[in-house]
């Protein structure tokens, strides 16, 4: 039996599944009438497809409502009012906290909270710090920009509300965060799988100091990348800063939706405050059994001002067939978000997951933390280079691990690679999420 106090809210964390059920769809009822009700945009949407709230009788009935995208949500931004659109659902003078995605792919998405929906938001984080180990006698460095991405922004302030002593890293620099992690003595930090590997390695490089030997982290969550569900990736964090490494994915449009906890047997969903269903990608066909990959529809539960409902978001994961010894009830998906259906391409007739090819590179020693992966076309063929660093005073093992890396390539992704060699520290670094993966074919549409 689990130790009781370990979860954050022991009566949802452990609710038997039938009753979890019960609450999805009731609160599914809600979420779905607030939206109809409160949101132009919904009420059109809903309209056209021919569905109201009084239409959700049963948990299949959920099925019925049709899905939102991403590229409908920028639509719906050129609208009145300013600049969220017609999807806002409460008074404007309500919002009190603005976000945006990082407009990397298009115009950015711009997203609205009420501080109810803020404190919602910080209850999402309580959860997963919780069941992470956090208590309040930690102290949380947060190495973030603090500007308008939402990244570790509601980690900020779900640290705060489990009593955690939070220190801000804002505009410093990645020596400086170092120096100060080491000057307050912080038990805890949270940055994207790159940057935790990165800040090691400076510190190393330019600082003399040893993360694991020098400094008192002992948790560290991950978000932004998958490298944390990765083993390979999160086995190098964890020896690198001597500490847990727990994964936790999540996203600016529908909050904290799962988290790892310390018995690290894969991301539990949050249940009880969002609904996770999984697609087949091709025929969009219900996946409930595991081991089976599809993409993620999500519904946001308690998050009112821009409600998510049913949300596409091409995101690619799958249920774990385990069950965790925790004793959470919430199930796990397995392997974290392992691509998006949108970026897992085609290369040469071969259906690619960029997650597998850094399980390949982390698991060479020889071979430092960055890489990326360029797809181009020669002719009417798609041409894959990997683009590696060697860690330093490993020149001469440069065949031995060429060798693994071609053996290890080919049996986890099936594909044939040119390896580049490039001088250590030479490939580009990155604070929040990387673009390791390049595909400069021409779109054929
Ligand atoms: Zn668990």
């Amino acid at each position: 039996m689990a130790d009781n106090d370990i979860y954050w809210n022991p009566i949802l964390e452990t609710l038997p599944r039938e009753k979890l059920r019960v609450l999805q769809l009731k609160k599914f009822q809600r979420i779905f009438k607030w939206a109809y009700d409160n949101s132009p945009f919904y009420r059109e949407f809903y309209g056209n497809a021919g569905i109201e709230p009084g239409d959700i009788k049963t948990f299949d009935d959920i099925r019925k409502v049709p899905k939102v995208e991403k590229s409908l949500l920028r639509d719906i931004q050129t609208k009145e009012p300013f600049p969220y659109g017609t999807i806002l659902s409460v008074p404007i003078e309500n919002v009190t906290e603005y976000h945006q995605t990082s407009g990397t792919t298009g115009q950015p998405v711009y997203q609205a909270d009420t501080w109810q929906d803020w404190e919602w938001c910080a209850e999402t984080w309580a959860y997963i710090l919780y069941a992470q180990g956090y208590r309040n006698y930690d102290r949380v460095f947060i190495p973030f920009g603090y500007h308008t991405a939402i990244a570790y922004w509601m980690g900020h302030y779900g640290a705060e509300k489990l009593g955690c002593e939070v220190v801000p890293g804002g505009v410093l620099n990645t020596e400086a965060r170092i120096l100060k992690i080491q000057e307050v003595r912080a038990t805890a930090i949270m940055a994207t799988p790159t940057y935790i590997l990165g800040m090691a390695d400076t510190a190393r490089t330019k600082l003399g100091i040893d993360p694991a030997k020098d400094l008192n982290i002992q948790k560290i969550t991950v978000a932004g990348e998958p490298g944390g569900s990765i083993p390979t990736t999160k086995k190098r964090m964890e020896e690198a800063w001597g500490a847990k490494v727990y994964d936790h994915v999540g996203a600016t449009e529908f909050g904290a939706w799962s988290y790892e906890c310390t018995y690290q047997s894969g991301l539990h969903v949050n249940e009880a405050f969002f609904l996770v269903e999984i697609e087949d990608i091709d025929t969009g066909e219900l996946i409930t059994e595991p081991g089976r990959r599809g993409k993620m529809i999500i519904t946001t539960f308690d998050r009112q001002a821009q409600p998510c409902v049913r949300f596409d978001s091409k995101d690619i994961i799958e249920w774990s067939p385990d069950e965790c010894d925790c004793g959470r009830t919430f199930r796990l998906i397995k392997g974290g978000v392992v691509g998006r259906a949108d970026d897992i391409t085609k290369v040469k007739g071969v259906l690619l997951a960029p997650t597998s090819i850094e399980e390949v590179v982390r698991s060479i020693p020889q071979l430092g933390d960055e890489y990326e992966v360029l797809v181009t076309k020669k002719g009417d063929l798609d041409d894959i280079t990997l683009r590696l660093e060697l860690v330093p005073g490993q020149e001469d093992n440069t065949d031995a691990a060429r060798k693994v890396l071609v053996d290890q390539l080919r049996i986890k992704t099936g594909l044939g690679y040119n390896l580049e060699f490039h001088e250590y520290g030479s490939l580009p670094r990155y604070e929040l999420k990387a673009k390791r993966f390049k595909d400069m074919r021409p779109k054929e549409h």
